[in-house]
């Protein structure tokens, strides 16, 4: 039996992840960590029995511990939870289904721990992808990608030689707004935003998927897993989300990964690769789909976008500025503190404020983004 940990399991990725677990019957959960939905918690520890849980805080933990004290699990909380749960012995994969920074080092502490990785959580590789990669070669983990376009990459280089890749073609969909000009996005509201038109996720990424940063960080984590440069990655719209992203290779042909929209297929994908296995579900049907369209993406109004192609040529401490500077921001856009447009106006803000640091140490990207908040706090 395959054992696997998972953090952020009470989330959009870790919930799906537990129903492929449930639908194949032949994978152990050993550990669970999760923010603050105890109740959520309470019920994965009853169906998966896992022996270690976490809890961000300590008033949380104590809850569930007392929700679950029937049961032979042991509860922790905060970051050495966090690690506990990464490195715990018997996992075999860490799920890295948690939002945000925080999960830089439970996955470097996993993989010092030789677990493999299925990655969901992509502003690690954003962030410490100079630092993820070399460790993973080191300690032999594999990264195996749960996004659906990089999974869809990483299908697409099965079996090929990656030193003749001539360009990635990261899809997207365009987002709620798509084709929308900047004027029409000043007055756009949070209910707006969080209705993507194909996929069900987390408030956070759903927000990234409307300012379209979300694509910027998927093109960074796209950089760091296949080896290639910015400029060699090019985002193509397609907004029906049929077409999860594609590689050109150096004699002109193309390979896509194609699909209904259902974040399943990736996460099994991960967690049995190399091996395919059955999935419950809509299959495409093209007589029904009829065609596929692509567009340009415009930077123009979507600046968020471009800011990742600068913050990506910048290097070094760049792109954490630019990921701290869009999880704050889009905090506050949730919070109905700021509008739409103030999310890329902060990034670049914060951008033009920095000095790029090259070849940052973990301390150094976690004070850069300290000094983000601060900037930020101080502002806005
Ligand atoms: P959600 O917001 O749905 O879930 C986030 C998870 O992280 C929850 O379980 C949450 O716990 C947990 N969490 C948050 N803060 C902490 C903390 N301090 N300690 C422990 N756990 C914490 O996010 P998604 O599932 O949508 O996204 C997760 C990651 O996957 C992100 O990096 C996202 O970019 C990426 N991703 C998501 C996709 C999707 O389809 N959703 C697609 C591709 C990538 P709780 O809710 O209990 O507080």
């Amino acid at each position: 039996m395959k054992k696997i940990a998972i953090l952020g399991s009470t989330g959009s990725i870790g919930t799906q992840t537990l129903e492929v677990v449930r639908n194949n019957g032949d994978i152990e959960i050993t550990a669970l960590a999760a923010g603050s939905n105890v109740e959520r918690m309470e019920a994965q520890i009853r169906e998966f029995r896992p022996k270690l849980a976490a809890m961000w805080t300590q008033e949380k933990a104590k809850e569930l511990k007392m929700r679950v004290a029937d049961l032979p699990v042991r509860i922790v909380s905060g970051m050495d939870g966090l690690l506990e749960v990464a490195t715990e012995q018997e996992s075999e994969i860490l799920v890295t289904a948690i939002v945000g920074m925080i999960g830089i080092r439970p996955t470097i502490a996993a993989m010092e721990a030789g677990k493999d990785i299925a990655l969901a959580n992509k502003e690690t590789l954003v962030t410490v992808g100079h630092i993820i990669m070399p460790l993973a070669k080191e300690r032999g983990v594999r990264i195996l990608p749960v996004d659906s376009e990089h999974s869809a990459i990483f299908q697409c280089l099965n079996g090929e030689n990656r030193a003749q890749i001539k360009k990635i073609l990261l899809t997207a969909s365009g987002g709620p707004f798509r084709g929308r000009k900047r004027e029409e996005l000043k007055s756009v509201q949070v209910e707006d935003t969080l209705k993507h038109p194909n996929w069900s996720m987390g408030r956070k990424v759903t927000t990234d998927s409307a300012t379209l940063v979300n694509k910027g960080l998927e093109m960074m984590e796209a950089r760091w897993l296949f080896g290639v440069e910015p400029k060699d990655i090019q985002i193509v719209v397609q907004p029906k989300s049929i077409i999860h992203s594609m590689v050109e290779f150096v004699d002109g042909a193309v390979i896509a990964q194609l699909g209904t929209p259902d974040m399943k297929l990736p996460i099994q994908y991960a967690l049995y690769y190399p091996e395919r296995r059955y999935l419950p579900g809509e299959r495409l049907d093209f007589w029904t789909l009829g065609q596929i369209t692509f567009e340009k993406p415009d930077m123009e109004s979507f600046p968020g976008l471009k800011l990742a192609f600068d913050a990506a040529a910048a290097g070094g401490t760049m792109p954490t500025v630019y990921n701290a500077a869009n999880e704050r921001a889009v905090a506050k856009f949730l919070a109905r503190k700021i509008g739409f447009l103030d999310i890329p106006m902060i990034i670049g803000d914060c951008m033009a404020a920095h000095q790029v640091k090259s070849a940052p140490t973990v301390e150094e990207i976690l004070d850069t983004e300290a000094a983000v908040y601060e900037r930020i706090e101080s502002r806005w």
